[in-house]
């Protein structure tokens, strides 16, 4: 709650700004905003949720420009967007089922990402993440976020999450307060699959379980137990991968966790 204190005294502090602003204003990251209560915001022209005290958080993908534009009751501000380098990842030897997937996965696939789509649309008005995020796991990371990979010599999508190596059976705990909007028993890439939905936007997803211990619409708190790690969907061992998204734009899970861990 200090960040939000210090979002209001400055609020008050500079009169000339109708909006203050705080994060990691990068490709990858997240920011936190503070506006009038009932104040319209933009980013590149995309309607922002805002909550009942003005506040929002805005996202950068991995693409980001190097400038965005945001508009606050129509009052205009660029904000300049830190590019960063990203790994590349090479993987040789894979079998070719598992880089290219036959038709019948590829039906499941798309089925898959729609379901993902929708309920990523479904914007809590509740600043639940306010209370401070947790680490998901235990160990350490394994795989960075928007690491390039080139499977058998083929490029692929870059890494939507973190990585975190741990055993078969060890807790998953949700990073924040929210409600459950997904928990999928097998899906093709990412196994049995949690996502928690922490209001304004930001959602949290955790794949490859080995058991799920919450359903869809449940409440959860933060460092709450959901789950165990597993190595379901296409995982080369068991660890736990974690994302997290604004609206649909996927963001760096340890710059999120950074700007918003539980002070
Ligand atoms: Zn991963």
């Amino acid at each position: 709650m200090r960040l939000a204190l210090a979002a209001v005294l400055a609020f008050f502090a500079f009169p000339a700004f109708a909006f203050e602003l705080s994060g990691r204003f990068e490709q990858g990251g997240i920011a936190l905003g503070r506006a009038a209560p009932g104040s319209a915001v933009r980013l590149d022209g995309r309607a922002v949720p805002v909550d009942s005290m003005g506040r929002f958080l805005l996202g950068f993908g991995q693409e980001a420009a190097a400038v965005a534009v945001l508009e606050v009751d129509g009052e205009r501000r660029e904000l300049a967007v830190a590019p960063r380098d990203w790994p590349v990842q090479r993987i040789d030897g894979l079998p070719p089922a598992k880089v290219t997937p036959d038709p019948a996965a590829l039906v499941r696939i798309k089925a898959e990402a729609a379901l993902i789509a929708e309920r990523r649309a479904a914007i809590s008005p509740e600043s639940r993440f306010l209370g401070g995020l947790v680490a998901p796991a235990d160990g350490p990371v394994s795989g960075v976020f928007g690491s390039r990979r080139i499977l058998n010599g083929e490029p692929r999508a870059p890494h939507s999450g973190t990585d975190i190596a741990a055993p078969v059976g060890a807790p998953v705990r949700s990073v924040g307060d929210g409600v459950v909007t997904l928990a999928h028993p097998d899906m093709v890439f990412t196994g049995l699959t949690v996502m928690v939905d922490h209001g304004l936007g930001l959602q949290t997803v955790y794949a490859h379980l080995s058991r799920a211990e919450v359903s869809e619409g449940q409440r959860v708190a933060a460092g709450q137990v959901i789950g165990a790690v597993g190595a379901s969907g296409r995982a080369t061992g068991p660890h736990l991968h974690w994302g997290a998204s604004w609206l649909d734009v996927r963001l760096d899970p340890e710059t999120v966790m950074a700007v918003l861990a539980k002070k």
